[in-house]
């Protein structure tokens, strides 16, 4: 057994996206080796409603419901403790996901990530629970625990141990500000198309330098944004 790097504990509805994701590769290598802990808070626990319930419609009117402010606020408190651990609130508001935030979140040992549902959360419980706002892109779910598992696998990606090769991560897309050079394998030969002649002749400055070239070409095509992002911070 391995010493833990990592929790995270998700506050939701939907649990069972949370626990789909756990089981598979990579991740539950980890969890089972005792790098990771993921677990799971259902908010309708925490609910003092008789009838279990965790949503109302809005003030001011509006399609949808929205969560009550105390089963939210009774969850995240009773989860938090009175430790200092940081509470993420998945969101189409927040701060996009990219590589340097999940870089910056894989250095904390335990982090608390809040899922909304229906139109979202009541104001007065994020503003009393919340520590930062992540969004996964600009576009709307229907879940908080879909853009969890996403931000999870993001930051996993950078805690030792977690991939079992600590080389995986370096030649990874974003790591040197452009995206990843095509890869290729068995046959050498597949309906006519072969592989680039470089990769085969084991001449690994050659292998690089052909590598690199594509990582620009392809980033140049795809995300012309990065492209001339990278191209002026090497002119810095
Ligand atoms: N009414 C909200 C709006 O228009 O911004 C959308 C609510 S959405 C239907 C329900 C929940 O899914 C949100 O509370 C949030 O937790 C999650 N969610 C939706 N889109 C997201 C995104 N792009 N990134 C992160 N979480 C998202």
């Amino acid at each position: 057994m391995e010493c833990k790097v990592i929790t995270f504990d998700c506050l939701g509805l939907f649990d069972e996206v949370i626990n789909v994701y756990k089981n598979y590769s990579i991740i539950a290598r980890a969890i089972e080796n005792g790098l990771v802990e993921i677990n799971t808070f259902n908010i309708r626990d925490y609910t003092l409603d008789k009838h279990h319930r965790v949503d109302d419609s809005p003030y001011g009117g509006g399609v949808g419901m929205v969560l009550t402010p105390q089963p939210v606020v009774d969850a995240v408190e009773k989860v938090k403790g009175r430790h200092d651990v940081p509470v993420v609130y998945l969101s189409p508001a927040g701060r996009l996901l990219n590589r340097d935030i999940a870089k910056e979140y894989a250095a904390h040992k335990r982090i608390i990530l809040l899922c909304g549902h229906y139109e979202g959360v009541d104001q007065r419980a994020l503003d009393m629970t919340v520590t930062d706002y992540i969004s996964i892109g600009d576009y709307v779910l229907t879940g908080g625990e879909i853009a969890a598992v996403i931000f999870m696998d993001s930051i996993l990606r950078f805690c030792p141990g977690v991939l079992g090769n600590e080389a995986s991560n370096a030649e990874e897309s974003f790591e040197d500000g452009l995206l990843e050079y095509p890869h290729y394998t068995r046959p050498e030969d597949f309906r006519g198309i072969k592989v680039p002649t470089v990769l085969l002749s084991g001449h690994h400055k050659n292998i690089a330098a052909w590598r690199a070239e594509q990582s620009a070409i392809l980033t140049k095509k795809f995300r012309p944004d990065l492209y001339a992002k990278y191209l002026s911070e090497k002119q810095h």
